[in-house]
């Protein structure tokens, strides 16, 4: 059965951007215990967009709201030196706005939010303003028509 969506959360994986897909999931199995996965979607730097969970499973990207969230996040959001900082590869850009249409077209009625607009997270994920940027951001495609 086809969830009810209200929220399309946008999240980084918080590591730094060499992390490897096994060790963020060997993470959440052994560290946090969860069932299931953080996110349904994990964006690799190339931009490759890899599926962990079906959208119809429930994930673990924000507490208390997950029934109602769809989340995607990319691989990064960490310098080297333990930083927060919004380091997406413009390949990360491309496929992580991607998405959002496309989800926002599968669930019309849902808002994308980052994982620090949610009303009590003190987390600084994804590491950038995620309205402040779908307001600014220009596509590839429609910079190239102008
Ligand atoms: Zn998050």
């Amino acid at each position: 059965m086809r969830r009810k969506i209200k929220y399309i959360v946008v999240h980084c994986t918080g590591t730094t951007p060499d992390a490897t897909i096994d060790s963020i999931l060997k993470f959440w199995k052994e560290v946090r215990k969860w069932n299931n996965p953080g996110y349904h979607y994990l964006i690799k730097r190339n931009g490759e967009i890899v599926s962990l969970l079906s959208e119809d499973k429930i994930a673990n990207g924000v507490k208390d709201f997950n029934i109602e969230c769809v989340h995607v996040a990319y691989i990064g959001g960490v310098d080297k030196a333990g930083n927060r900082t919004d380091n997406r590869t413009p390949a990360q850009i491309r496929s992580l706005f991607n998405k959002l249409v496309a989800l926002s077209e599968k669930y019309p009625g849902a808002t994308i939010l980052g994982h620090r607009d949610f009303k009590g997270v003190t987390k600084k994920c994804p590491s950038f303003d995620v309205r402040e940027w779908l307001r600014n951001y220009t596509p590839d495609e429609l910079a190239i028509a102008a």
